[in-house]
């Protein structure tokens, strides 16, 4: 049966008031290259995508679910994990979200003020700890000690691999990460286009995949 990847891409925006919001510089490049990686490989995809100029084309196979913030990225993967066999989070999910969102614009008339945020929820940590036999995958985003950052990364939300990149990359059409995997293995990639690494990517996914058919005796 065609394998199914749920995926989420791209920023997301964490309001202040209805015209001003938290988010980062990422581009959704990566997660529209992984897609269109995955499509190619013959898998259905599924993108939970924040805002992002990169559009990504939908069709029977390639469904496409716009999201805003995280709390709704949050409860878009949560509804569509049911259909998904494989987890890639490529999205830059913003960390904190300010606790009160203003209802009108937020007026200048102070020179100092200050914003209370809590955390988001960690959605990649969330499908980890509700996977089945899910494989999962995400990014790490570092601007130093990366392998040892992505690494911890990768045992505290209990990934099958991760994707170490430095900060060069946020935006960038190319990338030249380094993969860790579950097992302790690590596999650094020439610097390349973000079609290339996605394509690496689904390659690894591809392997993951097969080996836990081996071992389930499938
Ligand atoms: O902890 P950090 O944000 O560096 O982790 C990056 C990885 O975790 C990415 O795969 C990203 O999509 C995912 N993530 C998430 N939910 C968050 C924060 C990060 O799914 N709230």
């Amino acid at each position: 049966m065609t394998k199914t990847i749920l995926i989420t891409s791209g920023p997301t925006r964490e309001y202040i008031d209805p015209v001003r919001f938290i988010s980062n510089a990422s581009s959704g490049k990566m997660g529209k290259a992984v897609a269109e990686a995955a499509l190619k490989k013959g898998f259905n995809v599924i993108v939970i995508n924040g805002p992002s100029p990169e559009k990504i084309k939908p069709s029977k196979k390639c469904k496409i679910i716009n999201v805003v913030s995280a709390s709704q990225m949050f409860c878009a993967v949560k509804s569509n994990l049911k259909y998904a066999d494989i987890f890639i989070g490529t999205a830059a999910v913003a960390d904190y979200a300010p606790v009160f969102v203003s209802k009108i614009k937020i007026k200048k008339n102070k020179n100092i003020i200050s914003l209370k945020l809590k955390k988001n929820q960690d959605i990649i940590k969330y499908v980890a700890e509700h996977k089945g036999f899910k494989t999962v995958a995400g990014f790490a985003l570092e601007t130093n000690n990366i392998i040892e950052y992505a690494a911890k990364k990768l045992k505290e939300k209990k990934l099958d691999m991760i994707v170490a990149n430095g900060p060069e990359t946020i935006s960038s059409g190319k990338s030249n990460p380094v993969f860790l995997f579950a097992d302790g293995r690590e596999k650094k990639l020439v610097r390349g286009t973000k079609q290339y690494v996605a394509k690496e990517i689904i390659n690894e996914i591809i392997k993951i995949e097969s080996c836990k058919t081996c071992k389930n005796g499938n």
